[in-house]
């Protein structure tokens, strides 16, 4: 079994969920005794969250690209960013390290094309719903189109994450406010939902709507086993 690394505390609930996942992941595959290797450098979010709202992105480049060197010099043999919104800047930490970098929306749209979706809404931060470096990828890459909810609703989605999911808060008028704008999105033709923010899935689960949902903390999970087993 190879080593995963992690890097996280983006936030540091959302790490929570990817350790658990792969640690089953790894139990389903192998059983007995058996849990991931793992290595984890989690960040203090608060110094991430201040070059993000600065828009100082080559600064959180340069702490990311540390903290991915010290992941790999403690032996991990792939490395996973523990956000979608940090992969803006996922082209610079991978050129930091020479392991392989497994990128979020890589592993979201093989899996998305794995179902024959075509059309696909995108809920996650403001950054990651508006900017090129995720959407772009998704329809580059992989010819998949994405649709995000309208400016006053990319501001709710954007505002619930980091109120209140980074800092652990589930609050059900916001699941309630989260449910319409996915069901907004489902009449402008989106078959499925990326779930493109680490936290979503703590607020959104699947058992809240019929609209398929695609987790991007539990998909890049499975990613990191499948690498680890070497399936
Ligand atoms: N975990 C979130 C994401 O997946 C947001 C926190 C962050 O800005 O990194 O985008």
């Amino acid at each position: 079994m190879k080593t995963i690394g992690l890097l996280g505390g983006m936030s540091w609930e959302s790490t929570a969920n990817y350790y658990k996942a792969i640690n089953e992941g790894v139990k389903a595959e192998l059983g007995g005794f058996h849990s991931a290797r793992i290595a984890l450098y989690s960040v203090d979010f608060a110094e991430i969250e201040v070059l993000q709202r600065q828009g100082d992105w080559q600064g959180a480049a340069v702490a990311l690209s540390g903290a991915a060197r010290a992941i790999e010099s403690a032996g991990a043999e792939c490395l996973l960013i523990c956000t979608n919104t940090m992969h803006k800047v996922a082209p610079v930490i991978a050129s930091a390290i020479s392991i392989p970098l497994l990128h979020i929306a890589d592993a979201t749209a093989e899996r998305l094309k794995r179902d024959n979706i075509t059309k696909v809404g995108l809920l996650g931060t403001a950054f990651t719903m508006e900017q090129a470096f995720y959407k772009g990828r998704l329809e580059q890459k992989y010819e998949i189109e994405v649709i995000v909810p309208d400016s006053i609703q990319r501001g709710i989605v954007h505002d619930v994450i980091y109120g209140e999911l980074v800092k652990g808060q589930v609050n059900d008028v916001s699941r309630q406010r989260y449910l319409e704008i996915i069901e907004d999105l489902q009449a402008q033709g989106a078959q499925a939902i990326i779930l493109g923010c680490t936290e979503i899935a703590m607020l959104v689960e699947q058992k809240y709507t019929t609209v398929p949902l695609y987790d991007t903390t539990q998909i890049h999970s499975e990613a990191a086993v499948a690498f680890a087993l070497e399936k």
